[in-house]
């Protein structure tokens, strides 16, 4: 029976939920408002299926991609809209136009993020976009199995942890489902994202939220709050919510900071990424709009990138290493990340940036980091 005794050894994944025979798991919040597992004991049968699927409890090896790319998405509204170059559509596109079926995060109306399932390309702006929030997986896998024991063709799309926690749960390969991931940085908090909205902004005045705004180019993204009467946008270096998050590593979840499966070890097809220096390495891919790498993991993820159309080179692998930590190396735990869940209690989000991520000091210092990790170096 699955019993959470380490935070740090539950990605939240929820394969034991939807795996459970007896329906006798259920995910609740905890203080930081990530969802943790909680076993009826008075249901359970004790058959441990609940422990196999789970992927934290289950040992991956890393792949090396078989090949690196740069592309970018050449319908240039699509690749605005999206984080980077715009590929993941190119990909979702290839499906849905031979009657395929894709998963993905979306929001809700109420600005939470699920995971959801599309059929059709009408819905696949939904689907764009990176939201920085732990996106619930529900029911997903379940349905996923359902599809592909009905023969249709499946592309799963999330971080690594939520594509190792679907292959845990099925148990079994399927040629008909390809599964993409991305470089992640970790997940941060749903219950700081509803806390940051409330504080903040009116929810039933929101019509769109995007966290890779590229007003002010793709390298200096903003969040974007598209309201009923204005635009409120901001640097994501100067926004509470992000800086927390991209700066600070303060709202992540536990499990994120020994990450199990960087290196590839979540086995997905594909893994798609920021090509951060890709101004060194293809500058004429560089025109501030967004780039993506695109790492075909596998010989079904080679075949996919043949199949899209987009502008792309071949790019050594070694240069992953440089343009993008987050590949092989799990951001570290703040030494002050206790003190800040603490304060967060009883503060709001921003007061709690700037507490723990404004200090004239530390935003020095962090500049630096940031700047020195940006250029290529590693830390
Ligand atoms: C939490 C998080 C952390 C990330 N960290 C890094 C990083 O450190 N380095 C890096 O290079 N790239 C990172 N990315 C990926 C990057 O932001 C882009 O999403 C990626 O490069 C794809 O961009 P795109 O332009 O091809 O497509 P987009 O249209 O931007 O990609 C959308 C895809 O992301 C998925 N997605 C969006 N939000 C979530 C979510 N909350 N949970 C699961 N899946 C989601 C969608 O299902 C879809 O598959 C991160 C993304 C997320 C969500």
């Amino acid at each position: 029976m699955i019993s959470i005794q380490e935070k740090t050894r539950c990605c939240g994944c929820g394969a034991c939920v939807q795996a459970c025979p007896r329906n006798c798991i259920s995910l609740k919040d905890d203080q930081e408002g990530f969802l943790y597992p909680f076993v009826n004991q008075d249901e359970c049968i004790k058959c441990k299926v609940c422990t196999k699927v789970c992927p934290m409890q289950n040992t991956w090896s890393p792949q090396k991609p078989l090949k690196l790319f740069v592309a970018v998405n050449s319908n240039d509204n699509i690749r605005l809209a999206s984080s980077s170059g715009g590929v993941f559509s190119l990909f979702a596109d290839l499906f849905l136009k031979e009657n395929g079926v894709v998963y993905g995060a979306a929001f809700d109306s109420n600005w939470e993020v699920h995971h959801i399932r599309i059929e059709s390309p009408e819905y696949l702006h939904l689907l764009r976009g990176s939201k920085y929030i732990q996106s619930k997986i529900e029911n997903t896998y379940k349905d996923v199995e359902c599809d592909l024991k009905k023969g249709r063709q499946v592309l799963f799309s999330g971080t690594p942890c939520q594509i190792a926690g679907l292959q845990s749960f099925l148990r079994k390969k399927y040629d008909s489902l390809a599964t993409l991931d991305f470089i992640c940085h970790g997940v941060p908090s749903p219950g700081v994202w509803r806390k940051y909205l409330k504080e903040n902004l009116k929810k039933s005045d929101i019509k769109s939220i995007s966290f890779r705004d590229k007003f002010y180019g793709w390298k200096l993204f903003s969040i974007c709050f598209e309201m009923k009467n204005k635009i409120f946008r901001e640097r994501a270096l100067r926004n509470a919510f992000m800086r927390l998050f991209i700066l600070d590593n303060l709202t992540i979840r536990p499990s994120c900071y020994n990450c199990s499966f960087k290196n590839g070890k979540s086995n997905s097809d594909i893994t798609i990424a920021d090509f951060w220096s890709i101004k060194k390495i293809k500058p004429e891919f560089d025109d501030n709009r967004g780039a993506s790498a695109v790492l075909c993991n596998t010989s079904k993820g080679m075949d996919l990138f043949k199949k899209i159309t987009c502008m792309y080179e071949q790019v050594d692998f070694d240069k992953i290493r440089v343009f993008n930590n987050s590949y092989s190396q799990s951001v570290t735990e703040p030494a002050n990340r206790e003190a800040f869940w603490e304060y967060l209690r009883n503060n709001s989000v921003n007061k709690a940036a700037l507490k723990f991520s404004y200090t004239m000091k530390g935003r020095f210092k962090r500049s630096i980091r940031v700047f020195l990790e940006f250029i290529g170096v590693k830390l």
